[in-house]
């Protein structure tokens, strides 16, 4: 029942369907993954993560009050913003994690094989990176921050699950005053120092 074509490297419809792989799972504008591919990158990751008693983590990265970019220097320069921002958080992640344009001006990256503690480090350099970088546009400096909210896969969460955990604590960090990084539950960084319970 199937059939078996083969395509050089250097042929024309090779490179037709390579073109119409990537417009498929990635973003025009920004050049990062879209939504569509993280989300079934993640349904594989999930239960490849649980078999293997590994953890998973995820971001969701929301640029403040961008709709003021918008307004104040136009919708080209808010378009070079959300290019730039992509840009400078892909550069910071590592390889294996996955970065996607979730919306608008929202990211959401899966970090495999991450916690809690280290995706809420990733998260406070990420956050740090976009507050320091000089963003400009026609020669305009734009202010840019973003909010993080961070979730840990939990054993009996599904992707929607995962989403809706970094999701929340995203829209924590906007309520507790954006630029921050909230994560989904307290986390102990010296657990060693927790006072005995009597
Ligand atoms: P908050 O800090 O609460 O997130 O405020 P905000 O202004 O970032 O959020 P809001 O949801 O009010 O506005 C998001 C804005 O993002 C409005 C929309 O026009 C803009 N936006 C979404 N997609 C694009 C895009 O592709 N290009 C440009 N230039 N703007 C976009
Ligand atoms: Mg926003
Ligand atoms: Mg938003």
């Amino acid at each position: 029942d199937t059939i078996f074509k083969y395509l050089s490297g250097s042929d024309v419809e090779a490179q037709y369907h390579e073109t119409i792989y990537k417009t498929m799972i990635m973003d025009g504008l920004t050049d990062v993954h879209n939504k569509k591919y993280l989300v079934e990158a993640l349904e594989r990751e999930i239960p490849r993560a649980r078999r293997h008693d590994r953890k998973l983590s995820l971001l969701m990265i929301d640029i403040d009050y961008f709709k003021a970019v918008n307004d104040t220097y136009g919708h080209l320069a808010g378009d070079a913003v959300l290019k730039d921002v992509a840009g400078g958080l892909r550069s910071r992640l590592r390889p294996d994690d996955i970065l996607c344009r979730y919306g608008g001006e929202e990211f959401a990256a899966a970090l495999p094989e991450t916690s809690l503690v280290g995706a809420l480090d990733i998260a406070e350099q990420l956050r740090e990176l976009i507050e320091e970088h000089p963003f400009q546009f026609e020669g305009e400096k734009i202010k840019v921050t973003v909010s993080i909210g961070a979730s840990e896969l939990e054993k009996e969460w599904n992707v929607d699950a995962l989403f809706k955990g970094a999701d929340e604590m995203m829209y924590q960090a906007k309520s507790d005053g954006r630029n921050c990084v909230r994560p989904d539950r307290p986390t102990e960084s010296e657990p060693e120092s927790t006072p005995d319970e009597t």
